[in-house]
């Protein structure tokens, strides 16, 4: 289609060389090998089919896991002849760095163009105490679950992304920051268990390929409990974050629609077999949102719920933007809901802010730098 119309054009204008150069210009970007996100046997019959050697495969495997190159010309190991068929033949990435922004605090969020022309986005953190540096990556464009509180709810969901295209954001990032990604959080935009089976490949591949521990991957998910038992089958061995974000039902439902469909008991009952049968505990994160959720009593009660559930707790305070229909919680009901969680027994950690001046915070991701970048 995209040939014709140019062929089209072509004729009537009769100018060859630009439009032929347009021509060829769509013909390669739509043929073209994406390296990124390819195990080793991928590129190694992708060598031998360009009559390359088989081992020039590794060469390019440890420079996209473990050297994170920034373009083909700097896989210097590689003669000319071989960079220069990777170049006609293949490219690094689907998406590309759109925008990006840097925080006060060092938290940097980038903007990734995708090869349909829609945006997706992801947050670079270092905790200043700690070495590691954690990538918090998306799995949608947009989100179906319509959490009242959320960002990117507002957007809706426009469709899943792809294997290429979730690990994508990480090359990305360290290839533009010259660091090395130590943990990843499924936490950006979208569901990441409604997207499960390229869910569980970018895992396999950041683990086999990035070299990422296991137990340095957290996915988050709203509680989809069908998908939480196929996990539990697979005997899951990231950590599994469920956002519940309140101490019942009834306060529940009003602010994710998906408890509507999977009722707080049956969450909490299924999180339990989840436990027994990966041996693994699970992180519940709770937003403490004022005079919605964060009373003495809603404390008390989600102790209660919990009590049985082999788990951590993280306090998230809101991340109030201009739009939010909700307000921040006081310091002091903070430390109280606190300490309620912890004379309970449970080790209750606060997440930190981060990245609050550029809209990078958590929940926070609604991709507005699009608009001002389209117009
Ligand atoms: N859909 C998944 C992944 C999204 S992760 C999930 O629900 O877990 C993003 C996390 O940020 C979720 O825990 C989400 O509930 C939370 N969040 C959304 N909006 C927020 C806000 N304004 N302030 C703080 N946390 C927010």
């Amino acid at each position: 289609m995209t040939f014709e119309l140019c062929f089209n054009r072509f004729c009537r204008n009769g100018n060859i060389s630009l439009e032929l150069f347009y021509v060829k210009i769509v013909i390669e970007m739509g043929n073209k090998f994406v390296l990124t996100g390819k195990n080793l046997e991928e590129l190694e019959a992708f060598m031998i089919e360009n009559n390359q050697s088989k081992f020039r495969a590794k060469q390019v495997y440890n420079w996209l896991y473990l050297k994170s190159v920034k373009d083909i010309d700097s896989m210097t190991d590689l003669p000319l002849s071989t960079r220069e068929l990777l170049k006609e033949k293949a490219c690094l990435c689907s998406i590309s760095i759109k925008d990006k922004q840097v925080s006060k605090d060092g938290t940097m969020k980038f903007l990734f163009e995708l090869k349909d022309g829609s945006f997706s986005e992801a947050v670079l953190m270092r905790f200043d105490n700690r070495a590691n540096l954690t990538a918090c990556i998306s799995t949608q464009v947009g989100c179906p679950m319509g959490c009242s509180f959320c960002a990117t709810a507002k957007l809706g969901f426009t469709r899943n992304l792809d294997t290429e295209e979730i690990i994508q954001q990480i090359f990305l990032i360290q290839a533009d920051t010259g660091l090395k990604v130590t943990n990843i959080v499924y936490m950006g935009q979208g569901e990441p268990l409604l997207n499960f089976d390229n869910l569980l490949s970018s895992i396999k591949i950041f683990r086999e390929q990035f070299q990422v521990g296991a137990r340095r991957i957290t996915v988050s998910t709203c509680g989809i409990i069908p998908q939480i038992n196929k996990l539990a089958a697979l005997n899951f061995q990231s950590t599994l974050a469920i956002s519940l974000h309140a101490p019942n039902q009834q306060i529940r439902q009003q602010i994710m629609p998906v408890a509507l469909k999977y009722k707080f008991e049956e969450l909490i009952s299924t999180l339990k077999s989840y436990t027994q049968t990966t041996g693994r505990r699970v992180t519940v994160e709770y937003v403490l949102m004022k005079d919605i959720n964060d009373s003495i009593e809603d404390a008390k009660d989600l102790a209660l719920a919990i009590a049985k559930l082999k788990s951590n707790v993280n306090l998230i305070v809101y991340n109030q933007n201009e739009k939010s229909p909700y307000k921040k919680p006081t310091k002091e009901s903070v430390q109280k809901f606190k300490y309620i969680l912890e004379a309970s027994g449970k080790k209750v950690t606060i997440r930190l802010e981060r990245g609050a001046d550029i809209d990078a915070a958590c929940g926070q991701l609604s991709a507005k730098m699009q608009d001002k970048i389209k117009k």
